[in-house]
């Protein structure tokens, strides 16, 4: 009798002690995963906030090779996705920052600037490939890492790209008049509203229209 219970504690023992370092081993498992996670979401935020800085620089230089040519309307537009860059990467960096990193400022590109007509082709196909190169597949895996913070970001800066691309498809940018209307950008996540007034409030984050910037 006295030898079972000697068995029965020591079994039970064992299985305590089996117990305790499966939850400790899990607990190391899921740390590390959530360590990976967050590191990953800063290299997601990163890139897209670098790619965005180069476009902001990249924008502002068609806007004044544009405002040389008088293509005042495509100035305009070129200044409003110029904002619209900066107010996105301007997104990711405060990102970053609410998720413990750090966001180093890149070094500016020197860059070759052709006519406006061109400069609208070549924004519209580097917006593109962008999308499908970068944004699509970024955003698919934040989506499956279940990080609701920044595949919302990242939605968004896409959203802004497409938009983006259509306005700088409508004919009457190349016009040099300034008849067609405004273009109003959001100052948080760059969304751009083209019209004769803007619209009340932003359709992505809902900042009140006396916020936005018009160009
Ligand atoms: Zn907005």
């Amino acid at each position: 009798m006295k030898r079972l219970e000697i068995i029965f504690w020591a079994a039970l023992s064992l299985g305590a002690l089996a117990i305790v370092i499966a939850a400790v081993t899990v607990k190391r498992e899921r740390y590390a995963t959530n360590e990976t996670q967050h590191y990953t979401a800063l290299q997601r935020l990163g890139e897209i906030a670098r790619i965005k800085f180069h476009h902001a620089q990249l924008h502002t230089l068609f806007a004044e090779q544009a405002q040389r040519e008088e293509k005042h309307q495509a100035a305009r537009l070129f200044r409003a996705i110029a904002f619209s860059e900066d107010a996105q990467c301007r997104q990711c960096q405060e990102a970053i920052k609410n998720l413990g990193g750090e966001f180093i400022t890149p070094i500016a590109l020197e860059r070759n600037i052709a006519s406006t007509q061109e400069n609208i082709h070549r924004a519209t196909k580097l917006k593109d490939s962008h999308r499908t190169a970068k944004a699509y597949p970024m955003i698919l895996k934040s989506i499956a890492s279940g990080n609701r913070y920044v595949t919302r970001i990242l939605v968004w800066c896409d959203a802004d790209d497409a938009h983006q691309i259509t306005l700088l498809s409508t004919q009457h940018i190349l016009e040099d008049s300034l008849t067609a209307g405004y273009y109003y950008v959001c100052p948080k996540c760059g969304y751009i509203s083209e019209g004769s007034v803007a619209t009340p409030i932003c359709p992505q984050c809902k900042t009140k229209e006396r916020e936005f910037a018009r160009f």
